[in-house]
């Protein structure tokens, strides 16, 4: 028997080397996985020479991988019965490295080092992170090509390697890793079957460890819609999610331009957030050729898209790049813009073609799409058209969206009106919907607090201004006769005299129909409910309120406001108290509700008033 000849290793992998033994890398696990995936790519290079015709070693010899783990020895191994290596390319493939994208990661990985490890398989020098948990690797290989003897690779990953010749092996590629003392527990059967469930469940080939069939789900994503069977789906949504049941929306898609992309997306059924215990975390692992590069990978969509489950596989990964640039990459951008415009699409479409389900799915994950109307001003156009609400021409909890009400809008109409209110009866019941009700124009009904933000943040929906039921200038084009101009004058110049330290103005309204009189806001920017919102932020510090400018509207048509007129000579103490009533529930309505105590003690008066008449 020949002696081993010896080799020493190029200067770029012994300075790798260097870094990979001595690393205090936390995942060493991944070398489990370069492995494997070498494994598999080795299997798929072989198929593809067979399926040319070429003569092959082993011929009937079946692909499979195989692990097998000694807890006396300290050992882990990995065969496959793949491509093999014949002695130059023994040589070629574990001692050089040809690929320029691989040599300036290495030179990246000198300067980083622990941060690149975790990239290492990316680079084209997966092989060699064995060493960060192995002291000593053996390689028993022998080619696909009949004629070719097999080969023994043994190294320290100090330097140099050794080669002899072997007698008796099959076709394909065997790998002992004598596992550091540190390391021993990648010996243990337990650990690899674990590793292998998280980076491994895809391979395309039967997966064996310790002789027994490690359960592998298909990478169903890179096959084409009609292959897959409804069961295979679902079985690969409950692995994916961890969820038990069915997912609500299901979009499975590939494309080659601009980007080789295989991807399969799920929506599940019911959203965890809802429950107000936790925030999602992105559901959707980045995989290149099946196997997997991050899992929750951030980046890939923006953020509001976060209860998304599934895998994204693109081939197009590219060499230079760490972990945390990866999701500022040019390329994660394109990714994301590419998927969620998708995503949008299909949710278009389901919204039209089954509003009963979109109803479901928006009452799970509305607030994600409200949340990206008012954040994400790339996506805000489309995310708008998602949006849903009842309004005053719908079925009580029935909802449109507001395309569906653009589209009805009558020619007259400029603007899109909406009001927020706690629930459907107080909408209907607003003093402010009145003039909209007479006048038979449709409003939105804003029931979830946030809506009134995503309104504001929106403003224009097709080229229409968003506004606020509170905010227009609408009026009767008629009113039932009342108080004469005059009358209805010298009315608000006398509650002027004592309330204008309580409102900016007063004046009579044409807005009005069953209601005697509403709080209006003059700033043309500020709501109601967002002073609402400020004056709850600033509870400590009220002198930071911005300065109030609500004007009081009263019905001269309404019977209260036509005795209060009379009555304001003929029992002016009385009257003045009504009147302040007034102010008070109208500002009520308006949701700006005060310290009751004042109104509480009024309104007791007044009802005293009341019975001794
Ligand atoms: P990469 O897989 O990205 O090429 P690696 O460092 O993982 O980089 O492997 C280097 C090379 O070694 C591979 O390109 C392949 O040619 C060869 N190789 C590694 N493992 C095997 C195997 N199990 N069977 C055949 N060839 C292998
Ligand atoms: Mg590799």
């Amino acid at each position: 028997m020949s002696t081993p000849e010896k080799h020493t290793f190029q200067a770029e992998i012994q300075q790798l080397l260097e870094i990979v033994i001595h690393s205090l890398y936390t995942d060493k696990e991944i070398f489990v996985r370069e492995l494997v995936s070498n494994a598999a790519d080795a299997m798929e290079k072989l198929r593809f020479i067979q399926s040319s015709g070429e003569k092959i070693q082993d011929e009937s010899l079946p692909l499979k991988i195989s692990l097998t783990t000694d807890d006396q020895a300290h050992t882990v191994t990995f065969s496959d019965t793949g491509l093999g290596m014949t002695k130059e390319e023994l040589v070629q493939n574990l001692g050089t490295i040809a690929r320029s994208g691989s040599k300036a990661f290495l030179q990246q990985m000198v300067q980083q080092k622990e941060k690149s490890l975790e990239l290492i398989g990316q680079f084209g020098v997966g092989f060699y992170s064995t060493f960060m948990a192995a002291e000593k690797v053996v390689v028993s290989t022998r080619s696909w090509k009949t004629g070719e003897q097999g080969w023994i690779w043994t190294s320290t990953g100090t330097g140099s390697f050794e080669i002899e010749p072997a007698e008796g092996l099959e076709r394909g590629t065997k790998i002992v890793a004598h596992l550091k003392a540190d390391d021993h527990d990648f010996s243990n059967a337990h650990r690899i079957e674990t590793i292998l469930k998280r980076y491994s469940s895809f391979v395309s080939f039967p997966l064996e460890l310790n002789g027994k069939a490690v359960n592998t789900v298909q990478a169903i994503w890179t096959r084409s819609k009609s292959e897959v069977k409804e069961e295979e789906y679902q079985e690969f949504y409950q692995f994916i999610s961890h969820e038990s049941d069915t997912p609500h929306y299901r979009l499975h898609f590939s494309a080659d331009a601009p980007l080789n992309i295989n991807s399969l997306l799920f929506v599940p059924k019911s959203n965890i957030e809802k429950l107000g215990f936790t925030r999602l975390e992105s559901g959707v692992h980045l995989y290149c050729k099946k196997v997997l590069i991050q899992s929750e990978a951030k980046g890939l969509f923006p953020e509001w898209l976060r209860f998304l489950k599934g895998v994204v596989d693109s081939e197009d990964l590219p060499l230079n790049i760490s972990r945390e640039t990866m999701q500022d990459s040019a390329l994660m951008q394109k990714l994301n813009k590419v998927l969620t415009g998708r995503i949008l699409k299909m949710l278009d479409e389901e919204s039209k073609s089954n509003p009963e389900q979109y109803a479901h799915f928006y009452q799970e994950f509305g607030g994600c799409l409200k949340e990206g109307t008012a954040n994400d001003f790339l996506h805000r156009e489309p995310l708008s058209k998602l949006l849903r609400f009842e309004s005053s021409l719908t079925e009580k909890g029935k909802t449109i969206g507001l395309t569906d009400y653009a589209a009805r809008m009558p020619e007259s109409q400029k603007e899109i009106y909406y009001l927020s209110a706690p629930n459907r009866e107080s909408a209907e019941n607003s003093p402010y919907y009145e003039v909209f009700k007479a006048k038979n124009i449709e409003v939105l009904f804003l029931f979830d607090p946030r809506d009134e933000f995503v309104m504001e943040n929106l403003r224009q929906f097709d080229s229409k201004s968003i506004k606020s039921c509170e905010k227009s200038d609408l009026s009767l084009d008629s009113q039932a006769s009342g108080l004469t101009d005059e009358q209805a004058l010298s009315l608000t110049d006398w509650m002027k005299t004592f309330l204008s330290t309580e409102i900016s103005n007063i004046q009579s309204s044409r807005r009005l129909i069953n209601s005697p009189a509403v709080v209006v806001d003059e700033d043309p920017y500020t709501s109601t409910s967002m002073r609402r919102m400020m004056k709850a932020m600033q509870r400590d510090n009220p002198t930071a309120m911005p300065t109030e400018k609500y004007r009081l509207e009263i019905n001269p048509s309404h019977p209260l406001i036509q005795k209060l007129s009379q009555q304001k000579e003929l029992q002016p103490e009385i009257a003045e108290k009504v009147a302040r009533q007034l102010l008070d529930t109208a500002k009520i309505t308006a949701g700006m509700s005060e310290d009751p105590r004042i109104l509480i003690q009024r309104m007791h008066e007044l009802m005293e008033v009341a019975l001794s008449k």
